[in-house]
């Protein structure tokens, strides 16, 4: 397995920490600055500056890399022990600048810490060879591994989804393949209109917006 600690970053110690013991972090992974350029020069906010750029390892990926890299996926997707924050705004790739989500993933440790990663950090260990921490590996490892059941139950019913869904396509492209040319026509202008149709809000809809009688707006 190959890591790298630069991606990880550390909240402050919070004031509430439960134990006296040891103290209490929020441990963030794949977090980035936004410019690969000088940290000690201007960024856009300070905490910005602290931040790491994520950086391609050279040479391919190991086997058990590309095997985190699903276990994370599947982590994400079917753990109920984490939690997934959606927020407005897309966040762009550092690298290549494709849109790369715009959530963030959360679950609490034993000792009372908080990991958090944002949705689509995996783009980056896929596509761009960043690779992750070895902090967030044994993390997300350990999760997998005490859900396991639920998890491969999981992946069972969307490989199953899946497949339903390609054979109903693949099924729907043949009878759409079959029609002659004036069956075709209409069933185009039925799509057509339904899209339409879907697109339109109703005029009901829109008087709510507007905070007629009934809609979301109105108030006695
Ligand atoms: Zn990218």
């Amino acid at each position: 397995m190959q890591y790298s600690n630069q991606n990880i970053s550390f909240g402050t110690c919070r004031s509430t920490c439960r134990t006296n013991q040891s103290k209490v972090f929020t441990i963030r992974e794949g977090y980035w600055r936004k410019s690969s350029c000088d940290p000690t020069k201007k960024f856009e906010t300070d905490e910005e500056s602290n931040l790491p750029f994520p950086v391609s390892s050279t040479g391919p990926l190991s086997d058990e890399n590309k095997a985190f890299i699903q276990k994370l996926k599947v982590v994400e997707d079917g753990c109920d022990k984490i939690a997934r924050s959606d927020y407005m705004g897309i966040s762009p790739c550092r690298i290549c600048k494709k849109h790369n989500h715009c959530a963030e993933f959360s679950t609490a440790l034993d000792d009372g810490s908080d990991l958090v990663w944002p949705a689509g950090l995996s783009h980056y260990y896929e596509d761009h060879n960043v690779l992750p921490s070895r902090l967030f590996v044994e993390h997300i490892e350990r999760i997998y591994k005490e859900n396991e059941k639920e998890l491969l139950a999981f992946v069972k019913r969307r490989q199953k989804a899946r497949t339903e869904r390609a054979q109903k396509d693949a099924a729907h492209m043949l009878w759409y393949a079959n029609l002659n040319t004036q069956e075709r026509a209409r069933f185009d202008e039925e799509q057509r209109q339904k899209s339409h149709t879907r697109r339109m809000p109703s005029a009901q809809y829109m008087l709510g917006l507007m905070g007629g009688i009934g809609g979301p707006l109105y108030t006695t």
